[in-house]
């Protein structure tokens, strides 16, 4: 079985096509939050996600703030202009489809979170000490988390006090073993200084997650943008996967 694991496509729908190009046909789609904000194409994004097989999709900080329901001015300057942005150009179809979507799911052996186990909207897991306690606020083996727009692996075996951390190469695979708390990394905004789209395939028979990364065009969701009169930072840091 291929699920397809996506967090963080902030709008941007070039990433995200790339990504489900490269990924293949797939029997499910797990989407971890962040569908909106940043980027110019929150309406596309969305018609895509609902698109998918078998979707499941919880609810990212950004959708939040859109649909008002977190307040904007806990937002960076430019990313409040963003989230100002897309209230406008969201049609009230997607503002109803946002409005649906948990904060968190458990699914068979997975617990998706945006952020975290412990604070599904908000927390960032950086770092080992907040991963470790993280552990205590999930049931399932693995939990599936996005929010930092960093690929990463947290691991927590019997008898470890502290979680391991580790950074997994692209394109490559890797057998689960309990317990793991995974970020796919971001479609539509990497930070970790690679600019090509990141996400995940789980087999959840094989417990093998699988970690990828594809190149999309960047200049042409730039250029929208652009015209769209969207932030300067946020069209530059895409190059530079910032
Ligand atoms: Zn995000």
């Amino acid at each position: 079985m291929r699920i397809l694991i996506i967090s963080d496509l902030h709008a941007n729908i070039t990433a995200l096509d790339a990504v489900l190009a490269e990924a293949g046909p797939v029997d499910a789609c797990w989407c971890l939050g962040d569908l909106v904000g940043y980027g110019p194409d929150p309406n596309e994004c969305i018609a895509r996600v609902r698109s998918l097989p078998n979707l499941k999709c919880i609810i990212g900080n950004h959708d939040a703030a859109v649909l008002k329901q977190i307040d904007v001015d806990t937002f960076n300057p430019e990313a409040r202009l963003a989230i100002i942005w897309t209230q406008k150009a969201l049609s009230d179809n997607n503002v109803a489809f946002l409005r649906l979507l948990p904060e968190k799911l458990e699914i068979g052996q997975v617990t998706l979170a945006h952020g975290s186990p412990r604070h599904p909207v908000w927390e960032y897991l950086l770092d080992t000490r907040t991963a470790t306690l993280n552990f205590s606020y999930f049931e399932t083996l693995y939990g599936f988390v996005g929010h930092t727009h960093l690929p990463v692996l947290y691991s927590l075996t019997d008898g470890q006090n502290v979680a391991g951390m580790s950074i997994p190469v692209p394109n490559t695979r890797l057998v689960l073993s309990p317990r793991v708390i995974l970020n796919p990394g971001s479609v539509g905004q990497p930070r970790d200084r690679d600019p090509r789209a990141s996400f995940a395939i789980y087999d959840p028979d094989s417990n093998v997650w699988e970690y990828r990364r594809v190149a999309y065009d960047i200049r042409q969701v730039q250029e929208r943008m652009l015209s769209a009169g969207l932030p300067e930072r946020h069209i530059q840091r895409l190059s530079g996967g910032w």
